[in-house]
């Protein structure tokens, strides 16, 4: 047995695998976790809807808190990421990016999702101030103002039919919609305001998102524009273990109801399983892996 070896692994310092590791380091498990807390999607951002939590709180403190958390329970954190994950004699085996390397007897993936970017002027700079990647999150905060949602897909056109009960003008910019019937239908009969043909060319703003210009020259007056294009998922990691994805869309680990994945000692938390990307379900399925985890582990080291 490696002289360092950990009884869970945790890859990702998100709210699911921070709850992760304060269940499994409760349960005495020896834990290490991996990842920059500044990656994560909730860094910069200020959470509206977390329970519990009436005032409005921003992702940075939650992360902080969390670790602390962790920490007091003898969690061991390491600002690294992991670039290479392998499944050998019961054991997973991480490399960083420093090229350490660490043995555990179980794994939980905790990576996350990327949003696809637009990758316009304007857009990095105006994150939080108007640019948005989550019409569940951040909708409430557009209450009586305009937005534009941008995207071709069904998250667009959802996006934007939810955005109608919040804003009081919302846009859809797409190329072209590939959508249901059923949601085309419930568009048309909607107030959504559908451009097509065009695409987003630059948000405009200096401190705050003030409008958008469009490929077709146009210029749209807005207050928030919300990016519905997807996500990317950190999956190379995950396929490199052999782990099964969900069919219709994979990119997203597919796991049970105790988070295990289709390899023994394998687990999945968070956005990675899918959506909705909330807080609320990376700390619940952060928690079970956490707790199922650790127990697998013990049962190993008992055998
Ligand atoms: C702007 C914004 C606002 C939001 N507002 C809300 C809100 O109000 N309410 C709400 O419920 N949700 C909100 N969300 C969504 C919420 O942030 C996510 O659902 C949540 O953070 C998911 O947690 P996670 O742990 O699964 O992933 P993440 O928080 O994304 O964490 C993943 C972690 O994995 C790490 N990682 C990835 N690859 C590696 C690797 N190879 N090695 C090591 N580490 C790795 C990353 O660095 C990151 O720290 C918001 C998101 C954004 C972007």
């Amino acid at each position: 047995m490696p002289e360092d070896l950990y009884d869970v692994a945790i890859i990702g310092c998100g709210p699911a695998g921070l709850q992760a590791a304060i269940h499994a380091a409760g349960k005495k498990a020896k834990v290490i976790v991996f990842g920059k807390p500044r990656n994560s999607g909730l860094y910069k951002a200020h959470i509206a809807n977390f329970c519990c939590s009436e005032k409005l709180i921003s992702g940075k403190e939650m992360l902080e808190g969390g670790r602390k958390q962790a920490e007091s329970f003898d969690a061991v954190f390491l600002e690294e990421d992991i670039i290479e994950t392998k499944n050998e004699n019961n054991l997973f085996s991480l490399t960083t990016e420093s090229g350490a390397t660490f043995a555990s007897r179980t794994l939980i993936l905790s990576i996350g999702v990327a949003r696809k970017k637009l990758r316009v002027k304007g857009e990095k700079k105006l994150v939080g101030r108007g640019v948005s990647y989550c019409v569940d999150c951040d909708a409430n905060f557009y209450r009586g103002l305009d937005v534009a949602v941008v995207g071709n897909e069904s998250a667009a056109a959802t996006g934007a039919l939810t955005l109608l009960s919040y804003a009081r003008t919302v846009y859809l910019i797409c190329r072209k919609l590939t959508i249901t019937d059923t949601l085309y239908e419930q568009l048309k009969n909607s107030h959504v305001r559908v451009i097509q043909d065009t695409w987003v060319k630059e948000v405009i703003g200096t401190n705050e998102v003030e409008g958008v210009l469009l490929k077709n020259s146009e210029t749209l007056k807005v207050n928030g524009i919300f990016v519905e294009l997807g996500a990317k998922g950190a999956l190379e990691l995950a396929a490199n273990l052999g782990v099964v994805f969900y069919q219709e869309t994979v990119s997203f680990v597919e796991t049970n109801k105790k988070q295990e994945t289709n390899i023994r000692g394998l687990y999945a938390a968070g956005d990675i399983t899918g959506q909705p990307w909330q807080i609320a379900k990376a700390v619940g399925e952060g928690c079970v892996a956490g707790i199922e985890a650790a127990e697998y582990a013990k049962k190993l080291a008992e055998s």
